[in-house]
């Protein structure tokens, strides 16, 4: 499974916003063990990001896009991805009602024709409630492809990120995932020619091409960030699986480490 990352927003191509939704979702699915090849960013505009689709489909199999799914005219993802798998738009009532409950909570009791728009989704879609805000996140398949829709505002996008990771996990395998993170001393404690990324990749070798569990190297401004991730049945299986990778770094990093912590 290849998934990518489509960010709709032409804020986000003016250099108005920094696309921290990008990065957000790169690491969950890090942490899932989906790999990811590509990210791309569009402006609000429907040839284009029906072109955008149209390529990432071709290349992966699940492409999770943020922003557009609000109730203004420039908001189309929805109306995109939904024609791009043939799919008309229909009323959602769950999201309806909780469209309204949400205004009401505001005080706003009376709905505008934009807002009724929130309550409309791709037929035969899954639609995963926004616990932080009005629009649904959505999520439609088609043969082995997948298109995952993600509110734009940052809070609510984590939000329902958070909710579609526990149903990829359930349906993508029955094996959970646990990261155990080690982190090197910085440059203020050791000289960087033995602590920086390329040393550390150097004496960890082979490793690095270990499968289950993965090792990963990130370099960090105050030191590298090693991230082990092992899958198994319980995460006490997975946690068994990395133990001799984990007891294998710390011997060869011996006196470099600062700490070593399970990611939660
Ligand atoms: P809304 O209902 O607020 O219109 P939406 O799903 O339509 O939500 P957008 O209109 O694309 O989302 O974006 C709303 C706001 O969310 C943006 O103004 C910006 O502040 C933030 N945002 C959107 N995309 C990103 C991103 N990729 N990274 C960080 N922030 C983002
Ligand atoms: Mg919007």
């Amino acid at each position: 499974m290849v998934a990518e990352i489509v960010c709709v927003g032409t804020e986000l191509l003016l250099g108005d916003i920094v696309n921290t939704n990008a990065q957000h979702i790169s690491k969950e699915l890090a942490h899932i063990g989906i790999d990811l090849y590509y990210q791309t960013v569009v402006g609000d505009n429907k040839e284009r990001v029906w072109n955008v689709l149209d390529t990432a489909l071709k290349r992966s199999d699940l492409i999770i896009m943020t922003g557009g799914l609000g109730p203004t005219k420039d908001d189309l993802t929805k109306e995109v991805a939904a024609s791009f798998f043939g799919k008309k738009l229909v009323f959602h009532e769950q999201t309806y009602e909780h469209v309204r409950k949400k205004l009401e909570s505001y005080g706003i009791n009376e709905m505008t024709e934009s807002q009724k728009k929130q309550a409309l989704v791709p037929e035969g879609s899954l639609v995963v409630t926004n616990p932080a805000g009005l629009a649904p996140g959505i999520i439609m398949a088609q043969g082995d492809k997948a298109i995952v829709m993600l509110p734009g505002p940052p809070k609510e996008m984590k939000a329902v990120l958070a909710e579609c990771c526990h149903l990829f996990i359930n349906r993508l395998s029955d094996q959970v995932f646990v990261s155990i993170n080690i982190k090197c001393k910085g440059p203020d404690e050791l000289p960087l020619r033995e602590i920086g990324e390329a040393p550390v990749a150097d004496l960890l070798g082979d490793i690095l091409d270990n499968e289950n569990p993965t090792v990963a190297t990130y370099a960090k401004e105050d030191g590298v960030l090693i991230r082990v991730t092992a899958s198994g049945k319980t995460r006490e299986d997975a946690l068994t699986a990395m133990q001799p990778v984990v007891t294998k770094i710390a011997e060869i990093l011996a006196g470099k480490i600062a700490w070593v912590k399970e990611e939660v």
